[in-house]
């Protein structure tokens, strides 16, 4: 940007200093070559300002999600320190509050995979064939199936 608005100023001011001296019909034609060159290097100076501009904006919206993607990270950490991955049923892991006795007792479960990625995606809970119980992520669609949960 300062090499296009460098090239304007010196078009600008050739163009200024040769318009005192311009007194002829031959002059005059040098002026306008001038006046030309100038509104070229003119409008590539404006061209890099929006360039610019844009970029600028482009970057106060990455900005902006960083500091809302840390904002929710630290909001998921402290909610994070309220839960536990525990084994839920036979190979079946899931976090619960911490405490939890009986992971069947209407608790919140969390999928494991989906809080290593920073997210609190609830498990929900289905009846299955053969009277087996069901736990599907909300979110990532993971499901398991078992028999019974362990009592802690
Ligand atoms: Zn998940």
């Amino acid at each position: 940007m300062f090499a296009e608005l460098s090239a304007a100023l010196g078009a600008a001011r050739a163009m200024l200093d040769f318009t005192k001296a311009a007194s002829d019909m031959a002059k005059q034609g040098e002026l306008a070559a001038l006046a030309l060159d100038f509104n070229q290097k003119l409008i590539a100076l404006t061209d890099t300002c929006n360039k610019l501009l844009d970029e600028n904006q482009s970057l106060k919206r990455a900005v902006s999600d960083l500091e809302n993607d840390l904002q929710e990270r630290g909001d998921f950490e402290n909610q994070a320190l309220t839960f536990e991955l525990k084994e839920v049923a036979s190979g079946v892991f899931a976090h619960v509050p911490k405490g939890t006795t009986n992971p069947g007792a209407s608790t919140l479960k969390y999928c494991a995979t989906c809080f290593k990625r920073y997210k609190l995606s609830l498990l929900q809970q289905s009846e299955e064939p053969s009277r087996q119980i069901g736990l599907t992520c909300s979110d990532c669609t993971a499901k398991v199936v078992f028999k019974y949960y362990i009592l802690q």
